[in-house]
């Protein structure tokens, strides 16, 4: 019984069908007091009912929590996070898109979900095979925390209640950190009393202490409950921190969610220049016929990789949860042929195990 209402409620939110206009030629992601992808026609999703149909009459199936997780995975680095050299960037791997970005004594953490499951509910939906690298009261302090998109896997009730509690904020100083999150959202976050908070639309830009945070696109979408698609954004961002004496400039960019598209991306580099370290999500793409318009897989996320100007990346959004129909050891493989098809040298762009840190050289 539990199992066919399941799918049906998995399959609802992994849907975007509901664009109500025309795209225009002036390439606006607002619309109607909503927000769209510039980049595709309004049509542009497979419709819940193919998709339902694949999923319970053909042969399109799940794959099954692996049994050894700990092939791609180990604990983090506790001593390493809370000791890190100020002059070089670093970033941690905690699980699914959530990262652990540290450099020059500012702390950004991205995406949190620490919870065993991405729901509404903690009794059923997709349910977590990792656990994540360190638990919320082994973070350092924490300045600013960014939010990609609403969907459950990036937005955790549970991690954003724990993140705001007095026993955490006790723990980091006392000190609130700054929720940065896409238009549209910010109404979402005042149930839990959070106040250092700032919505941007994307190429906004806002000063925190040494490092400069953007909003900048991304083609996805938005989805909460069955009936506020697309009213709030979705986003991609850059921290970039300046040279100074004796340290070069450090820009880092995280994907969030995102399928590919030969134009954003291309855009972005553009505005960047150079990209040290990209967080290019590498998991939940298949199908392929109902996924590509928004995740993108290890072969789009390596045209990302080129199109901004990467240096380096690792891969995100992978070995977490079971959300698509790959098998779950599949993205580092497929990455590395698709690095390979690109003759991209596999160090520059790791699929890494969740709770490695990345070590700017
Ligand atoms: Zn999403
Ligand atoms: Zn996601």
């Amino acid at each position: 019984m539990l199992q066919p209402l399941l799918l049906i409620l998995t399959a609802l939110l992994a849907t975007g069908s509901a664009f109500s206009a025309e795209p225009s030629q002036e390439l606006s992601h607002h619309i109607d007091g909503k927000f769209r992808n510039p980049h595709l026609p309004a049509d542009f999703q497979p419709s819940f009912i193919a998709f339902l149909k694949a999923r319970l009459f053909d042969d399109l199936t799940w794959p099954d929590d692996p049994e050894n997780y700990r092939e791609y995975w180990q604990p983090a680095n506790l001593e390493r996070i809370h000791n890190p050299d100020f002059n070089k960037a670093q970033a941690t791997l905690i699980g699914h898109s959530t990262v652990l970005l540290q450099h020059q004594g500012m702390n950004i953490l991205t995406d949190p979900i620490f919870s065993q499951r991405s729901s509404f509910s903690q009794s059923l939906g997709p349910k977590r095979y990792t656990p994540p690298a360190l638990n919320i009261d082994q973070l350092p302090h924490i300045n600013i925390i960014v939010i990609s998109h609403n969907h459950f896997d990036h937005l955790d009730v549970d991690s954003v209640k724990a993140l705001t509690s007095p026993s955490f904020i006790k723990n980091i100083n006392g000190t609130q950190p700054l929720w940065l999150v896409p238009l549209g959202l910010k109404k979402w976050f005042a149930q839990f009393g959070i106040t250092n908070i700032k919505e941007m639309d994307w190429w906004q830009s806002l000063e925190v202490g040494n490092v400069t945070v953007q909003a900048q696109p991304s083609q996805h979408w938005s989805r909460r409950s069955l009936f506020d698609t697309n009213e709030s954004l979705w986003a991609s961002w850059a921290f970039t921190w300046p040279g100074s004496e004796g340290n070069d400039k450090f820009t880092a960019w995280f994907g969030g969610d995102t399928a590919y598209n030969p134009y954003q991306f291309k855009e972005i580099g553009e505005v960047l220049g150079q990209v040290d370290l990209a967080m290019i999500p590498i998991g939940a793409y298949e199908p392929r016929w109902f996924m590509k318009t928004q995740h993108v897989n290890p072969l789009d996320a390596v045209e990302i990789f080129k199109d901004i100007n990467a240096k380096s990346a690792f891969g995100i959004h992978w070995n977490t949860f079971v959300l698509t129909a790959e098998p779950v050891d599949e993205p580092p493989k497929a990455l590395e042929r698709a690095l390979q098809k690109n003759s991209i040298n596999a160090e520059l762009f790791q699929a890494m195990d969740i709770g490695k840190t990345w070590l700017q050289q």
